[in-house]
């Protein structure tokens, strides 16, 4: 099992220089085996992953700069673009809209991946050394146990640098809870979930927002090319930098407590739900909340592989409409916050029922052993950031 820690690195100038010119030089290697691609497929020749890599090496004649740069370095830019190239395919196989790979413009190429080797951290010194680079101090605020396989030099859009560490570590082991659960995420509340919890969406998101949108708006009247856009614009990449560590915090915490507490966590299926709902706004909070959703999935399975967890992607279709007890399709409008049975008289929260149908789903039952709904918990951000969601008393187990 891989994992990937991220520490703040410090480079001077002299080795910020550096690091710039080799994203720069590996972004023009990005396009040229791109460029060497797209070509072959025009004129109808087959070409692979050797292909491009064996020309790594002719054209470092044609261009000697490449010589500054780290060669397993190289290899890893034919790696991605190999990478990139798949999953375009694989999204077309889908029947997703694509176009074609976008050759990286500007300041569009941010890391630099030294796999396997070149990299050294040096722990008494607390210092990073990396091949034909240098010596960069770097922050360890956290342990490292495990075998390094490789480190990622990262510059993000406000110029901060990063190494992402990659360790090899032993999955978890922790034990088996008999607990099973299905969770509704909705755009009122983040999540609510067939035990009758119900996390509250992070409030932050709200005063963080509203500052973008103030800076956005002070950008659009500043002139192109002028210092003060350029300082708005830093300023901007810090906010959403900041805004994406508090959502990671929250939605690592969140994941974690259902991972610790539950053998088998059931989801709606995402990538489904986008295409059932129409009428989608693309607001910012919206769009927000999507990657929040995404991302809070993507870390289930993530520590559900290490903890020997099973998630379940349920399809999302009628999930609200649904009624948990009778199993009837009901008419239930999107203001409705009430379902109500007229079949069997069952009366819900909308979401808490929502979660009951997806956990039935994920566990192939046809209807959910409940009698009536259960007194929901609020669970506030601050309950949830601060850990104390962690410490959370749980039901008897309710396995089927
Ligand atoms: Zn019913």
């Amino acid at each position: 099992m891989l994992l990937s820690y991220r520490f703040r690195i410090y480079p001077s100038k002299t080795i910020q220089a550096k690091l710039n010119e080799q994203l720069e030089i590996c972004r023009w290697l990005y396009n040229r085996l791109l460029e060497e691609v797209n070509k072959a497929r025009k004129e109808g020749r087959k070409i692979n992953r050797q292909d491009t890599q064996a020309l790594i090496v002719k054209l470092k004649e044609e261009k000697p700069e490449l010589n500054k740069v780290y060669s397993k370095v190289l290899q890893m830019v034919n790696y991605q673009l190999w990478s990139n190239i798949k999953t375009l395919a694989e999204l077309k196989r889908k029947g997703k809209k694509t176009g074609t790979l976008r050759y990286k413009t500007g300041n569009s190429f941010k890391t630099l991946n030294f796999n396997q080797s070149g990299f050294k951290i040096d722990f008494k010194r607390r210092k990073l050394v990396l091949s034909k680079v240098g010596e960069i101090p770097i922050k360890l605020h956290r342990k490292i146990e495990g075998k390094i396989k490789g480190v990622i030099i990262k510059r993000t859009k406000s110029e901060k640098w990063f190494a992402l560490v990659q360790l090899e570590v032993v999955d978890e082991t922790i034990p088996k809870t008999g607990r099973v659960i299905g969770i509704d995420m909705g755009v009122h509340h983040f999540a609510t979930d067939s035990d009758g919890n119900r996390f509250e969406n992070p409030k932050f998101l709200d005063k963080t927002i509203e500052k973008i949108r103030k800076i956005q708006k002070v950008l659009s009247r500043k002139q192109k090319g002028s210092k003060n856009r350029e300082k708005a614009r830093k300023r901007l990449a810090k906010l959403y930098e900041k805004l994406e560590n508090q959502r990671n915090d929250f939605l690592h915490k969140l994941s974690r407590y259902y991972i610790n507490n539950y053998d088998v966590v059931c989801i709606e299926d995402l990538d489904i739900k986008s295409l059932v709902e129409n009428n989608r706004s693309h607001t910012l909070n919206r769009h927000i909340l999507d990657a929040s959703w995404s991302k809070f999935i993507q870390l289930l399975f993530y520590k559900a592989e290490r903890a020997n967890r099973r998630v379940v992607k349920v399809n999302p279709k009628n999930t609200s409409r649904i009624c948990a007890r009778c199993g009837k399709i009901i008419k239930i409008e999107l203001k409705d916050r009430l379902f109500v049975c007229p079949y069997c008289s069952w009366e819900a929260d909308r979401d808490y029922n929502a979660s009951l149908n997806i956990l039935n789903a994920g566990l192939g039952r046809p209807l959910a052993p409940v009698e009536r709904e259960p007194l929901l918990r609020i669970v506030s951000y601050w309950e949830v950031i601060t850990g104390q969601v962690l410490s959370m008393k749980q039901e008897a187990p309710c396995v089927s």
